[in-house]
């Protein structure tokens, strides 16, 4: 099934932070030859913007929200994401803008906006379709994907994971904080009143806890023919 923008197939991947989805989906996208989409990446870029107006993150006020992002272009090229035309791809990944995009995501005129960009990423270069990750993929951004996923891991293997990814950037980071800020994200994202993190219906679920990367894009491969 294509979608309705023309992208050619779309598979789509869910899950919560540490699942190890955006590695498998990157390199599902790369294995197919198709375009790879980081909504999680758009999100952190969102919340950048918004921190850096000075939004405070118990801003009530949804009009505050709308104007800042009125002005704002992001974008998504190549693995690349550019907030107002600069590249921010490295500014993102601190667990400062982790934690506002999970804050901020939650809010409507922040969906809102990045609903439109989401779809209209990618797959319209000849590449055959898109493999989108994030928490909505499947249940929102792309009800009629080809294929929809949901990859999880238990709680301690995906704050154990958050951890080592952290501090290879050498964030200023504890195990204890990561799985604090798993476990929050985890709270957060799956309790928002809006497109909140679940299993799409006709989702595939694939628990990575005891599985590699390549045997998660082994059992993927398997399940899309
Ligand atoms: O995937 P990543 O951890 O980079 O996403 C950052 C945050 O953006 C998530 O914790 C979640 O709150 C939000 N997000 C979302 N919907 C998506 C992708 C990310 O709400 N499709």
């Amino acid at each position: 099934m294509t979608n309705t923008n023309g992208k050619g197939k779309v598979i789509a991947i869910d899950g919560p932070a540490g699942s190890g989805k955006s590695t498998v989906a990157r390199a599902l996208a790369q294995r197919m030859g198709f375009d790879y989409l980081d909504t999680g990446a758009l999100y952190r870029a969102a919340a950048l913007k918004l921190v850096s107006a000075g939004v405070s993150e118990d801003s009530g006020d949804d009009a505050v929200l709308c104007s800042v992002l009125r002005g704002t272009t992001i974008e998504f090229k190549q693995g690349m994401v550019y907030l107002d035309n600069k590249d921010v791809s490295e500014e993102i990944r601190t667990p400062e803008v982790g934690h506002f995009s999970s804050v901020f995501s939650a809010r409507k005129p922040v969906r809102d906006f990045l609903l439109d960009i989401q779809r209209n990423v990618g797959g319209t270069n000849g590449s055959g379709g898109i493999v989108a990750e994030g928490r909505d993929m499947a249940t929102v951004v792309f009800p009629e994907a080809w294929r929809k996923f949901y990859i999880t891991a238990d709680e301690q293997t995906r704050a154990q994971r958050r951890y080592a990814q952290l501090r290879k950037k050498n964030a200023d980071v504890t195990l204890s904080t990561a799985q604090s800020d798993v476990a929050s994200r985890d709270d957060r994202d799956t309790k928002r009143s809006i497109a909140p993190l679940a299993k799409a219906p006709g989702a595939i679920e694939i628990d990575t806890t005891n599985l590699s990367i390549e045997e998660t894009l082994e059992r993927i491969m398997r399940e899309l023919y």
